[in-house]
């Protein structure tokens, strides 16, 4: 009886300690290994005309996280998150769309974080694509890249998306199957950046996913914003200085080292000031950028096909 009663003693303190240390056991360095060479970045930008003029943006859904997996000690309990299409917009009309959102079946697949969904945006956003001229994605995730894996128009969008091979091969971890259409196209392959378009670059960040990247544009007026995507959740991380909990890189898949180094990165991006932040779920900032117009809460389209 006793033994017994022993064993389970040990068990429960097992669970509380993992618990704990899956929580609130903190992974940030003091200083980042993370490749992201801004001025390399801007050196292979120097010679662009015609940048971005505006970014658009649209919310398709809206939800919570838990704040266990935001953060290490798990913050304020929960936090506000949006899921919006990104639109860099250039003056002679031309587009490129950034993490085209998922539809509604998607969204109540994935109901325990998604919480509203608004058709008629999402419905926009599969004209933008239409339109666009590129379709690129910050990772292979349903609310980044579930706008093209389900798209009706996928066979006319084909040619303008742009994945990375790691984005194409890791449907299965994502949970999402890729039409054969999707896995059939020619995915970029790179090291660390590349040149996607006048003012925008790709920046390698396997971390929260294999195929994870950063998108660092600058803008016509000087202006320079890096899509982190789901780097970090919410600015938390960056303003408490705190990583992701080990919980989240678990129950993610994330590799949980190299998303601390980034956030590290981030950090000291965000503290020296020149460029934005752009986190991809964070309502505050979000909301912010558009206050300072940065960011329109719209995006554009042309009225008819
Ligand atoms: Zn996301």
């Amino acid at each position: 009886m006793k033994k017994a009663a022993l064993a389970v003693s040990i068990i429960i303190i097992s669970i509380a300690l993992t618990a704990f240390v899956a929580t609130h056991y903190d992974q940030l360095p003091e200083q980042s290994n993370f490749a992201l060479d801004l001025e390399h970045v801007r050196k292979l930008l120097r010679n662009d005309t015609d940048l971005p003029i505006g970014i658009g943006s649209l919310s398709v859904a809206s939800g919570e996280f838990p704040g266990c997996l935001v953060v290490t000690g798990c913050g304020e309990g929960s936090y506000a998150l949006d899921v919006r299409a990104f639109q860099l917009q250039y003056a002679n009309g031309d587009n490129i769309l950034i993490d085209p959102p998922h539809d509604k079946a998607l969204n109540d697949a994935n109901a325990i974080l998604m919480k509203r969904f608004n058709q008629a945006a999402y419905d926009r956003v599969q004209q933008a694509m239409l339109q666009a001229q590129k379709i690129v994605f910050t990772h292979e995730h349903f609310d980044h890249i579930g706008g093209v894996v389900k798209s009706p128009n996928l066979p006319k969008l084909a040619e303008k998306i742009v994945i990375n091979t790691a984005q194409q091969t890791n449907a299965e971890q994502a949970n999402l199957r890729y039409p054969k259409i999707l896995r059939d196209i020619k995915a970029i392959d790179y090291d660390t950046y590349y040149h996607l378009a006048p003012g925008v670059v790709l920046i390698k960040a396997t971390g929260h996913t294999p195929g994870a990247q950063m998108i660092f544009a600058r803008m016509a007026n000087g202006e320079e914003v890096l899509f982190a995507g789901d780097t970090a959740w919410n600015k938390v991380n960056i303003l408490e200085q705190k990583s992701k909990p080990l919980l989240a890189n678990w129950a993610a898949g994330e590799d949980g080292v190299a998303l601390a180094h980034q956030i590290r990165s981030l950090i000291d991006i965000y503290e020296k000031g020149d460029v934005t932040v752009l986190l991809a779920h964070d309502v505050d900032w979000l909301q912010a950028y558009e206050q300072r117009g940065l960011l329109q809460p719209d995006i554009r389209l042309e009225e008819s096909e």
